[in-house]
Order: structure tokens, then sequence, then C-alpha cells
């Protein structure tokens, strides 16, 4: 086995779209919520704010929220349907299910 840097831990293609709010890309803010959406298995990545979805939404790559973030590689295999959240960016993540 060769080593690879930084494998892409997502099975979704890494140019897969996703949600991310513009407080992280603009503001570089810590992700510390992170919903694997039930429906269409839309991944969304936010910041601790209240969120207006439209406004606030911007829409990235899978692989440029993984260079934003590298720490959502721990949430990576989390099924549809489930979200994780975490208190700062160095807390650890914990996953709920919506059912
Ligand atoms: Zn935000």
């Amino acid at each position: 086995m060769f080593k690879k840097k930084k494998k892409f831990p997502f099975a979704d293609s890494p140019n897969t779209a996703c949600i991310v709010c513009k407080h992280i890309l603009d503001e570089k803010r810590p992700i510390l919520y992170v919903s694997h959406d039930e429906e269409d298995g839309c991944w969304q990545f936010m910041c601790g704010d209240e969120h207006v979805f439209t406004e606030d939404a911007r829409v990235i790559a899978l692989a440029e929220a993984f260079e934003l973030d590298a720490s959502i590689s721990q949430v990576a295999g989390m099924p549809c349907g489930c979200f994780a959240e975490r208190e700062s960016a160095a807390s650890d993540w914990r996953i709920f299910s919506r059912q």
C-alpha cells in the first residue's frame, strides 16, 4: 500500500454539490453543524448561528468543504437522515438521527 495524503473521506464524489453557510465560507468560522439530508442525500455544513436559508446558503463542492474544515471527515460516514453537532471546533461530534 502506498501512502495517500489526506484521503477524501466521503462516499460521494468530491465534486458533489453541498450547502455551506456564508459565515463558514466568508468569515472562516468553524463548522459546528452537519446535516445529511434524508430525501436527496445533500450535505449541509453550518456554523452555530441562526440562518435564513436562501440568503445565507452557498453551494460549493464537497471537496471544498473538506478543504475548509478537514474535521468533517469524522462524520463523513453518517447515513442520510442524520445530523451532527459540536459545541466548538475542539469538541467531539455528536451524531443524531432525525427519527
Ligand atoms: Zn453560519
